[in-house]
């Protein structure tokens, strides 16, 4: 992100765990792309997910890696490492406060699933949250459809993706395949660094 002209661009922010990174996230991302008409989609592992302590999760260095096989082969996805290298719990006002100051003039689009979004009442600062970045929702399945707000657009051309990473974390667990779940490379590393297999 360092030295990015910013002047008119549109610029798509997904954060989440990605534990692992799955089609769901790839899909999401190239829909809200396509949809939006963004020039560009920052993909924010988090470093510390308040949201979900209590459970084992890969190391940072292990989510970041996954990522950047994934992203690699568009060149309108970027991985941005800013929550793994901030102390602290990942909240997202302040990581968009960052982006934001980084990229102004940028508009920003935060995207989430419906998951996340009926979780961010919980959020810290959820107003401010909803003064940085347009919030765009995509469905999740088994989740009511989000509703269209004046605060909130719809991702309406998203396919529904019955794919979570905890359904990816328990078939390596159970030894089944992964196959088209996650890319290729994304697999070969869960394999050659083991991960999942007894979480
Ligand atoms: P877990 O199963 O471990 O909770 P997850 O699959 O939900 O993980 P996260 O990294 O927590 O993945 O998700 C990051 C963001 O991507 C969240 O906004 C989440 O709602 C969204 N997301 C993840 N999977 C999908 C999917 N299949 N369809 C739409 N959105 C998704």
């Amino acid at each position: 992100m360092a030295g990015l002209d910013s002047a008119g661009l549109r610029l798509g922010v997904l954060g989440g765990t990605f534990d692992p990174v799955h089609i769901g996230h790839l899909i999401l991302a190239e829909a809200a792309r396509e949809e939006l008409a963004l020039d560009r989609l920052l993909f924010v592992p988090a470093g510390q997910p308040w949201r979900k302590a209590g459970r084992d999760i890969a190391t940072a260095a292990d989510r970041l890696a996954m990522l950047e096989f994934a992203v690699s082969d568009n060149p309108a996805f970027e991985v941005c490492t800013i929550e793994v290298e901030r102390e602290g719990p990942s909240y997202t006002v302040e990581t968009l406060s960052e982006i934001k100051a980084r990229s102004l003039p940028a508009q920003i689009f935060f995207i989430v699933g419906e998951d996340a979004l009926e979780d961010m009442p919980n959020w810290k600062e959820p107003e401010r949250i909803a003064e940085l970045a347009e919030i765009v929702a995509a469905p999740r399945p088994g989740r009511p459809s989000p509703h269209e707000t004046g605060r909130i657009t719809l991702l309406r051309g998203m396919p529904i993706i019955g794919v979570s990473a905890t359904a990816v974390r328990e078939r390596v667990r159970d030894g089944r395949p992964i196959r088209y779940l996650v890319p290729p490379a994304v697999e070969d590393y869960i394999r050659r660094r083991q991960l999942y297999i007894s979480s």
